[in-house]
């Protein structure tokens, strides 16, 4: 018979229970001892719905109250100097300090960095290493959870971080080598295995997922050192990979002394028959078969036929598990009640891809493939469903297939056409979209929702709201203005629910970092623009100026990125069918007399995939997306564009073939740092680097922007440049925005004279 496991589990409830009770925590409405009893339940109610749901072995190791990784930090002793108390105890609250910056109890000291989790949108505390660095078993919280399992007489693995996932994913100060603290961390690694058998633990699940990287040979090394010198004891070590195909290092892995393998079967397409003619008959193979990244109802039809050669061969040696860990997935489908019933049959959430593994198990078993069959049912109706398919939209991705995406007039001439028409003085002055989003715009919508107001007053509301961004942009002297994007929940959420081929879920969340969660909107099926998006507020706001007003979209790449896609179309088209339903929006915008129309791609870099041999491919179709929904304007149509990170070094070709006429991005952080990238490629549209940072509530000062302009103009010409803040402004107050505009407009002011 062979084992159902999960990689892991969410640890948000289904109800975004742990957000709630972390933020009353922080807020001192409720005692740590009654967060950890939320905590306590949680894990307990997850552990018993996955068993219910036909799991066998389930996770325990996989909750955190804040990130799994800075568990890990902390396991081993891990923490900052700044945030070390002076006993040199890890406290309960250490987490929170390294995590926000400030907890409860202690001192604040500045929150350690957080980066994306692969290629996933969890974010994940980067430990900070020092060249010294020790890795002693320290925070034994862990241990508590295990004596909970037991308790609950659960069958059960741990799942930890392995070592060469963890140590690439922190950080060393300058000139140390991170390779160089892999003795120490393997020390650290030994005592908790130690210490594992000391607790008669069975199975380690120690997670891998750099594998699915393009790894230096030196960190493929690291992996071997790593296995090899691991003394494991009577555990038995499951190697787990994710996220991407791993066939070029198998032929390494499979001598080390492991007891099984993971493999991700839906990340990257894998070659199932090669592996398992490799791996040894004596170890475990488990084919991460069901999708931890999607929410579609796993096709098991297929799925069994690519498992029943192998279940026969390896019988209880072929684990059937999640390609992933499920954190990166909703938490129960059962719970929504307002899909329509068809729709909601494609889908499966995490308890739902538990209970696949549970059907797929029996059949293998049985060889009765008979409900499987009828549990694919739906994925047959979806094939040929009208809510999906859209033969209009599909002929128009063929027909702009064939057409070049180009705009027909080189930049150097169009941006005099464009200057001529709009007179901008020099380092013309903008914002990135967003005025602050009161929570009185919020409650707006929600009386909206629930019909408690109707939808002429909400939109009365909303035009009091943008008159007020106007005449507050007017009033400071800014050149280019934006109307605030108060109508917009979210800048993808926004755009979804006005195009054919989106649906929304009431408690798809999936945790992003520490209490935060996102619910990510679902494309089903081809997409289409029946009416203007956002041309009425648009037009509204142009209304009540001389000054050119910029439109706002959210581009494709980025639509796509924070949504979940669809399965049965390659990413490239499912961008292209966005990017056309965005085109004839820019287009409406133009009509309307709009400008200047800035297209946002905050997740364009993030969508690049993991095996650096691959980004070209994705950069080509990437760059094409946004070209066709930008490229179809007058020359004098000003186009921008804006991405909040600083990495561009490696993809600034790409970026300036996206042939926006200004770019604005995020510089001020890095103190304009990363300008050198444009600097040595001699990037040849406008740029407008951030000057200050809108996620601090500080107030710029006067010098430090323009002391940030001035640096900006040593790396490129004056007449390239814009000044912006570095995002959209919707988290600040009026008070906060107004008073940092102010500052960076009198910087561009004073500079002006002075370079005059
Ligand atoms: N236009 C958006 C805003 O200003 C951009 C947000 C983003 O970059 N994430 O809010
Ligand atoms: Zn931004």
């Amino acid at each position: 018979m062979s084992t159902t496991h999960s990689l892991g589990f969410p640890r948000i409830g289904n109800k975004r229970q742990l957000k709630r009770a972390l933020e009353q925590y922080w807020q001192g409405d409720i005692t740590q001892s009654e967060l950890e009893q939320t905590g306590k339940k949680l894990r307990a109610e997850h552990w018993r719905l996955q068993q219910q749901a036909g799991i066998d072995l389930v996770p325990v190791g996989d909750f955190a109250f804040y990130d799994h990784i800075l568990n890990t930090s902390l396991l081993f002793g891990v923490v900052p100097k700044r945030h070390q108390s002076a006993d040199g105890k890890i406290d309960f609250d250490c987490q929170f300090r390294i995590g926000r910056g400030r907890a409860p109890t202690g001192p604040a000291a500045a929150a350690s960095d957080m980066t994306k989790w692969f290629n996933t949108n969890y974010h994940y505390l980067v430990p900070e290493f020092d060249a010294e660095q020790q890795f002693q078993l320290s925070d034994l919280s862990l241990f508590q959870q295990i004596d909970e399992a037991k308790a609950l007489g659960l069958h059960f693995k741990l799942v930890l971080p392995g070592p060469v996932t963890y140590l690439h994913c922190g950080k060393v100060a300058e000139g140390v080598d991170k390779l160089s603290l892999l003795p120490a961390l393997l020390n650290g690694y030994q005592q908790l295995l130690d210490a594992l058998n000391a607790a008669g633990v069975q199975w380690l699940q120690l997670d891998e997922p750099v594998l699915a990287l393009e790894l230096s040979p030196a960190w493929q090394k690291a992996i071997q050192t790593s296995y090899r010198s691991l003394q494991k004891g009577q555990l038995k070590l499951l190697l787990a990979s994710y996220f991407g195909d791993i066939s070029g290092y198998l032929p390494q892995l499979v001598d080390l002394p492991l007891d099984g393998i993971h493999l991700d079967l839906s990340a990257e397409p894998c070659d199932l028959a090669a592996a398992d003619l490799l791996i040894p008959p004596h170890f475990v193979l488990s084919a991460g078969i069901i999708n931890g990244r999607n929410i579609w109802r796993g096709d098991l039809t297929k799925a069994y036929q690519q498992l029943k050669p192998l279940f026969d061969r390896r019988g209880d040696k072929l684990w059937l598990g999640t390609s992933c860990s499920l954190l990166h997935c909703p938490v129960d489908l059962t719970l929504e009640q307002q899909l329509q019933p068809q729709v909601k049959s494609w889908f499966a959430f995490a308890r739902q891809k538990c209970e696949e593994l549970k059907l797929l198990q029996q059949a293998l078993q049985n060889g009765d493939t008979q409900a499987i069959t009828s549990y694919c049912l739906p994925l047959k109706d979806r094939k040929n469903s009208t809510l999906v398919h859209n033969s209009a939209v599909q002929q128009a991705c063929e027909r702009a297939k064939a057409e070049k995406a180009d705009r027909t007039l080189p930049f150097a001439k169009r941006i005099k056409l464009q200057q001529q028409q709009l007179q901008l003085p020099l380092l013309p002055t903008t914002t990135i979209g967003s005025f602050p989003q009161s929570s009185d715009i919020r409650k707006l919508r929600l009386d909206l929702k629930a019909g408690r107001i109707s939808e002429q007053q909400y939109q009365q509301q909303i035009e009091q709201q943008i008159a007020k961004a106007i005449t507050l942009q007017e009033q400071l002297g800014l050149d280019v203005l934006v109307h605030g994007e108060a109508e917009r929940n979210d800048m993808v959420e926004y755009f979804g629910e006005q195009l054919q081929g989106y649906v929304f879920s009431q408690f798809g969340w999936v945790q992003s970092y520490g209490s935060r969660c996102v619910k990510p909107p679902i494309i089903i099926g081809d997409i289409s623009r029946s009416a203007d998006m956002t041309v009425s507020w648009t037009s509204y706001a142009q209304s009540l100026t001389q000054k050119p007003v910029k439109g706002m979209l959210t581009g494709p790449v980025t639509m796509l990125a924070w949504s979940f896609p669809r399965e049965d179309l390659s990413r490239a088209d499912i961008a292209l069918q966005l990017s056309l339903a965005l085109a004839d929006e820019v287009k409406a915008l133009e009509q309307a007399g709009i400008q200047i129309i800035q297209i946002d791609e905050p997740a364009f870099r993030e969508g690049l995939p993991l095996k650096q041999s691959q980004w070209q491919q994705y950069l080509d179709w990437a760059v094409d997306a946004f070209k066709r929904c930008s490229s179809k304007v007058q020359h004098s149509t000003q186009i921008h564009t804006h991405m909040c990170y600083s990495e561009f070094n490696d993809i600034i070709a790409a970026i300036a073939a996206m042939d926006a006429d200004v770019i604005t991005i995020e510089t001020s952080r890095s103190n304009m740092e990363l300008l050198g990238a444009f600097e040595d490629f001699a990037y040849p549209n406008q740029i407008g680097p951030g000057v200050y940072d809108i996620h601090s509530p500080n107030v710029p000062q006067l010098d430090w922007i323009k002391q940030l302009i001035n640096k900006a103009a040593g790396k490129l010409p004056l007449q390239q440049l814009w000044v912006n803040p570095d995002c959209g402004l919707k988290t600040r107050s009026w008070q906060e925005a107004e008073a940092a505009l102010a500052q960076m407009v009198q910087a561009c002011r004073e500079l002006r004279q002075e370079l005059a």
